[in-house]
């Protein structure tokens, strides 16, 4: 049905391909960006096009940042030695934001599965194993407690166990299937305190 005209169309087409966002939603902030001051609206797309060009990973943890080493990799405070292994940018997120954990992070963006082809060489794994020929103590795996995320903790134990570093998985009571970003600050660090050697 051609309500509106092709270009709004398109607006909200674009609009509600975005995750969270659903045709309603979308049609409300198309009529919003399209009732906007024209200099607004350049602002706003210039911001879009500005972060996509200037955002990058950190070439140690993988997580996205302006310059080539992230500000915690950067960070000469933090404990090198420790790798807290998280399935993606949320999840550092949410550990970060409860300001107890000291150690380094690397991000996997993704998990293993094979239910949907995803498999080791998809996400960044050989990435971790090369930075663990370095000094470190621990490696802690908190994907999450899904099968995907079950799956790839056991997967990368077992790469790991050889080289004689200690692993271990931050301990259940973080909900099964429970998206990490979605869980209170309290839980995650009950979770990190509890992990169990694997
Ligand atoms: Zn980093």
């Amino acid at each position: 049905m051609d309500l509106y005209s092709g270009h709004i169309n398109k607006l909200i087409e674009e609009l509600s391909s975005l995750p969270g966002i659903g045709a309603k939603s979308a049609q409300r902030m198309a009529f919003y960006i399209i009732n906007l001051p024209k200099e607004r609206v350049e602002r706003f797309a210039k911001t879009i096009l500005e972060a996509k060009e200037n955002v990058k990973y950190c070439q140690t943890c993988y997580t996205l940042t302006d310059k080539e080493i992230c500000p915690i990799c950067a960070n000469e405070k933090r404990d090198h030695r420790t790798i807290m292994v998280v399935e993606n940018i949320r999840d550092l997120a949410a550990y970060e934001k409860t300001g107890k954990y000291e150690g380094i992070y690397h991000v996997l963006h993704g998990a293993i599965s094979p239910m949907i082809g995803i498999g080791p060489n998809d996400i960044k794994l050989k990435e971790l194993m090369k930075r663990l020929e370095e000094d470190i103590d621990e490696v802690i795996i908190a994907t999450n407690s899904s099968l995907e995320g079950e799956t790839t903790a056991m997967y990368i134990s077992k790469l790991i166990k050889p080289t004689g570093i200690k692993v271990s998985r931050i301990a259940s009571g973080v909900p099964v299937g429970g998206d990490l970003e979605y869980i209170d600050e309290v839980t995650l660090l009950r979770a990190l305190e509890g992990r169990i050697e694997l």
